[in-house]
């Protein structure tokens, strides 16, 4: 080979490995499943009876000798785990006040029979040979009598029956709003196995975690009722009941039952929930047929009309924000006990907008990008909460409708819960598994409000601009995959160009907290210094607001040099780019030209994302 050549091969294998450094798709296989659920309610007994056919195909390299399902309804019983846990929580108090669930509290303790909740499976075949079982709480341990191959594909057929439960958590019957039917975690579900393995996590509180596939559900029910789920309505002109057509009345049927049937594809759980005085409300945007399912209630009616209003109103910025909508459907669906989370469709206690914005967008991180909840929790409720305070701020815009001023805009809450975290002796890294803090409390500040920070303060880290790229690379890269937070942090070093690692490790495995202070000023000759000092362990980079007598502004921004890049400009204002800040070093100094007296404030990080624990110390006003 002659130089020459050398050279051009080498400037194809440089740009070949660029290209693919910048195109690739990350590969992670992904187990498939395929569910055809048919089952009959009565809504006497509140017993339901169905089979489940899975049609399960096992795309990892591994040989599988067992396979797991989630018999989630088992938790609804005296003595379970979920049981157990909460009054154990209870016995904490923080601030005078049991930390447990008050909407489970100690009341698992007291179902009788006809109350609990249970899932058996009366048989499960694998390819048509019964397969024998073993039942852990909540957890079903198929030991198979033939191991499935790799790249191989078998059939499950379930026989099962399961008692609703007296709404306790999540799913129910009869829940505080009257609803007769909030059937979350119905069925036996087929536990997820990925790169790590089997997850087989017992239900005692919270978080959920599955494979994705195709769901085809038929319901038998009393024809009185009427239903909302994940999926599309297939029969709906069997139906009619505006799945149909705008304004359709619930067909007139002889028989005493109906039968509704769904199909949900490529989704990794199915809900639905059922009563005879629901109402319903069908509107359109995007392609995307959007359903609100509500009970009647007068006083209610104009929120409910709104909830679909807003809904409408907000997708098209959802999707500029966070990337595609990626299914056909979305309900919301009165239900539940708050605001809970489903493939196409939500469980909402009422109209509230927060949690209708809120839950929408779990669409996108628990339904599209779906990371382990459990072992994850912030990546989900993290995320969701925080675009949903920036959907929320929109939509405020969009109506003209004063919001809140308070900085950080749109995420000043999450920050104040944090504060209160940090301050507090309960502070857990985020690594804690969702069912393993140690309060309830600790749990929902790290998976609601110090996730929404981390990608707040992201913005100050990277800039908005470069965060908000972040978001919509990685909804492209990781949707349907499963990722983990070393794939979130990976594409946020690739899109920003800006090292993370140290982000990452504080924010997520440490409890360390970030405070900065402006220690003292003074002139030299004709040069003005201000020195800042790093009070708190983590170590940050820092924006720098100067304020002169003429009122001119100038930010002076000092790059961390763990980031071994500086962010760009985020405004038109006069920027000075210094020397990055060893991490190693206590205090930096910042010189600037202007005369010491003519200078009025000085601000560090006046945005306040920076999560920065004392406040007091990063501000100073003079009066010369
Ligand atoms: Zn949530």
């Amino acid at each position: 080979m002659t130089t020459m050549n050398k050279k051009l091969t080498l400037f194809i294998i440089l740009n070949f490995a660029f290209l693919i450094f910048v195109n690739a798709q990350p590969e992670r296989w992904q187990q498939h499943v395929k569910y055809n659920i048919d089952v009959a309610v009565n809504v006497q007994t509140n017993i339901i009876n169905g089979t489940e056919k899975l049609e399960y195909t096992n795309n990892s390299p591994d040989k599988l000798s067992k396979v797991y399902f989630h018999l989630y309804w088992n938790a609804f019983q005296p003595g379970s785990e979920m049981d157990v846990r909460s009054r154990e929580l209870g016995k904490n108090l923080i601030n005078g006040r049991p930390d447990w669930d008050t909407r489970v509290t100690d009341r698992i303790s007291k179902l009788t029979p006809s109350e609990i909740g249970y899932q058996k499976i009366i048989s499960i075949k694998m390819n048509g040979l019964e397969q024998p079982v073993k039942l852990h709480g909540t957890i079903l341990e198929v030991d198979l009598t033939k191991a499935i191959l790799p790249k191989s594909k078998v059939i499950f057929d379930l026989v099962f029956e399961a008692q609703v439960p007296v709404q306790i958590r999540r799913s129910g019957r009869d829940n505080a709003e009257g609803i007769r039917y909030s059937m979350s975690q119905w069925y036996p579900k087929l536990c997820e196995y990925d790169y790590e393995g089997w997850h087989t996590p017992q239900y005692v509180a919270r978080e959920f975690y599955g494979v994705w596939g195709d769901y085809d559900v038929t319901i038998k029910i009393d024809k009185s009722y009427k239903l909302g789920g994940t999926g599309v309505l297939i029969n709906a002109a069997e139906i009619g009941w505006g799945y149909d057509k705008p304004g359709t009345p619930l067909k007139n049927i002889s028989s005493p039952e109906r039968t509704w049937h769904f199909i949900g594809k490529n989704v990794h759980d199915f809900v639905w929930a059922a009563d005879p005085d629901y109402e319903h409300i069908v509107k359109k945007q995007d392609g995307v047929v959007i359903n609100v399912i509500y009970k009647k209630i007068d006083s209610l009616q104009k929120k409910w009309e709104n909830v679909a209003d807003a809904a409408v109103a907000v997708l098209p910025y959802m999707e500029k924000r966070f990337g595609k909508y990626a299914y056909p459907q979305y309900s919301f669906i009165q239900g539940g006990d708050g605001g809970m989370e489903y493939p196409m469709a939500t469980l909402i206690k009422g109209p509230s907008l927060g949690t209708v914005f809120h839950e929408w967008m779990h669409s996108w991180y628990q339904m599209m990008l779906a990371s382990n909840e459990n072992e994850h929790p912030w990546m989900d409720e993290g995320y969701a909460s925080y675009s949903e305070g920036e959907v929320m701020a929109y939509y405020n815009k969009l109506k003209n409708i004063e919001g809140s001023k308070e900085l950080p805009l749109n995420h000043a809450d999450a920050y104040k819960s944090y504060y209160f975290l940090q301050r507090s002796n309960l502070a857990e890294p985020m690594t804690t598994n969702a069912d393993h803090y140690n309060t309830n409390i600790a749990y929902a500040i790290n998976a609601y409000s110090k996730g929404e920070i981390l990608l707040e303060q992201l913005g100050y880290i990277v800039s908005d601009s470069v965060r908000d790229k972040i978001l919509l690379e990685y909804y492209k890269l990781w949707r349907f995959k499963h990722p983990n937070p070393n794939d979130f942090f990976k594409v946020a070093q690739d899109v920003s160009g800006i090292q993370l690692g140290w982000y990452k490790e504080y924010w997520l495995n440490t409890v360390k907290s970030i405070d900065y202070g402006i220690d003292s000023l003074w002139q030299e000759g004709d040069v003005s210094k201000i020195r800042l000092r790093r009070i708190g362990q983590m170590p940050m980079p820092v924006d720098l607001e100067l304020t002169f007598k003429d009122s001119t502004k100038e930010l002076h921004y000092i790059p961390m040099d763990m980031m071994l890049a500086g962010k760009p400009a985020e405004s038109n204002e006069k920027r000075f780019v210094h020397q990055e800040w060893n991490w190693t070093n206590p205090t930096y100094t910042v010189e600037f030209k202007h005369p010491l007296n003519q200078l009025i404030k000085a601000e560090i990080d006046p945005t306040k994302r920076m999560a920065d624990v004392n406040q007091d110390n990063n501000v100073l006003n003079l009066n010369w």
